[in-house]
């Protein structure tokens, strides 16, 4: 049964526990919280002392989930390193992103078209990473703003 918003009692996403949500925005109970709160520590940690971890060796060095460090990316928690080869792809045009949904293009687009109907976060927007310099010569050469 879902009792989602019978008086701010919900259940957890975490570990389906039927809650008191006092005023967290994630539905998600006191435990599963802190949890959460120790793995995106150990996870945020590793990435800044190791700026050249893959997703792999992230999750496999703090045991935390793919999944989990790349949701931490999506809403804006956790944000790459330069350099570091961790990234995720834009949900609409695919390009590579140091964090968010979306890249800074496609938000640019997406907010004109939708206007009002759809705001986007800033923290879902994310700057895409460094690219080597051949990249930049081959993809700026010919185009003048
Ligand atoms: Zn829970
Ligand atoms: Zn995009």
């Amino acid at each position: 049964m879902n009792v989602e918003g019978v008086d701010g009692i919900s259940n957890c996403i975490q570990c389906g526990k039927i809650f008191r949500n006092l005023g967290n925005s994630f539905n998600i109970c006191q435990k599963c919280k802190e949890l959460d709160e120790e793995e995106f520590n150990l996870v945020k940690d590793y990435i800044y002392e190791n700026p050249f971890a893959t997703l792999k060796n992230t999750a496999s060095a703090t045991g935390v989930k793919v999944m989990r460090i790349q949701s931490y990316l999506k809403n804006g928690r956790l944000m790459i390193p330069d350099n570091s080869p961790i990234f995720i792809n834009c949900e609409n045009c695919g390009a590579s992103i140091k964090y968010g949904r979306i890249c800074i293009e496609c938000a640019k687009i997406l907010s004109k078209e939708m206007k009002k109907e759809m705001s986007i976060e800033e923290c879902q927007i994310g700057e895409c990473p460094k690219r080597d310099s051949w990249y930049t010569t081959v993809f700026s050469s010919g185009f003048t703003k």
